[in-house]
């Protein structure tokens, strides 16, 4: 089995971008060997037991507490890693990754893994369509910024608040939509809202479990897209801690696979 690679990293700033997402800067020389990866890779925020920051590499056996997050930007030259945390619950009610992300101060440590590379938009397409919470607004603001300028099509993205909006460096030929106050659920319904464009679409979404799955069946019942044209995946589910989700997640993908094979 591949070792994982770790990097011990400090907190350099920490923002209030919108009202429900924290950026972090995080830096260190750590980073110097961290590699280039796409748009949209991830990484893993590595917490104690008891959901403190880890400060230093695990032990061997060493209880930990992964939480997954979106590279939003690398610069290794000025040795930065940017994170975009969506803010959700209060005190014990807030995951420790959600949590620290509001109380962590400059110069904080913690070691983060990875980074592992998620699907990105099917290449072959006339047009995109891409889709997601607050989760997922780092991912695709990242997948816009590497879109071809002559790209069509939409980002419809659902947030908690009217001043969750932020501006997004996409090509002019791509719709910008905000959804405010349907939560995760109305992303689904608004496949059924847009126009849809002339030729193949290539559509990537991220989100709650429960919207993944009504996406995923909005896309295969209502519009019949091939499933190579399609990577729809959940970020998290109400109610279960990322341990929790990726259980869920798996049993979810071994049931969907069996259904259409
Ligand atoms: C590939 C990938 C990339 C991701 N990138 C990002 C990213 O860039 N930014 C980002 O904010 N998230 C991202 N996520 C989602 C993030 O990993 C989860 O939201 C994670 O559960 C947060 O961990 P936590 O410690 O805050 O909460 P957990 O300990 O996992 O959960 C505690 C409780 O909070 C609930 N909860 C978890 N997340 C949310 C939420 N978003 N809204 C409401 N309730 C929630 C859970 O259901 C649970 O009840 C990504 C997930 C994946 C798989």
């Amino acid at each position: 089995m591949k070792k994982r690679q770790y990097y011990q990293l400090q907190v350099l700033s920490t923002q209030r971008l919108t009202p429900n997402l924290q950026r972090l800067v995080l830096t260190g020389d750590d980073l110097a060997a961290f590699p280039h990866t796409p748009a949209g890779s991830y990484i893993k925020l590595l917490f104690n037991q008891f959901g403190e920051p880890q400060p230093t590499a695990p032990e061997e056996n060493q209880k930990i507490l992964m939480r997954t997050y979106t590279v939003r930007a690398l610069n290794k030259e000025a040795k930065t890693l940017t994170v975009d945390f969506m803010l959700h619950g209060e005190g014990v009610e807030a995951g420790p990754a959600s949590h620290w992300s509001q109380s962590a101060k400059v110069g904080d440590t913690i070691v983060v893994a990875g980074p592992g590379t998620s699907k990105g938009l099917a290449p072959e397409h006339d047009w995109v369509i891409l889709l997601g919470d607050m989760t997922a607004l780092p991912a695709i603001s990242a997948q816009l910024e590497a879109l071809p300028a002559q790209a069509r099509g939409y980002a419809i993205i659902s947030i908690v608040s009217e001043a969750d909006k932020q501006p997004l460096q996409s090509p002019e030929g791509i719709k910008i939509i905000w959804l405010v106050h349907t939560g995760s659920a109305g992303l689904a319904k608004s496949l059924l809202d847009i126009e849809w464009l002339q030729g193949e679409p290539a559509v990537w979404a991220a989100c709650e479990f429960s919207s993944m799955r009504a996406i995923r069946s909005t896309l295969d019942v209502e519009f019949n897209v091939p499933r190579s044209q399609v990577y729809v995946t959940s970020y998290w589910r109400e109610g279960r801690s990322e341990d929790q989700h990726k259980i869920d997640k798996r049993e979810d993908a071994e049931q969907y696979s069996r259904h259409v094979s």
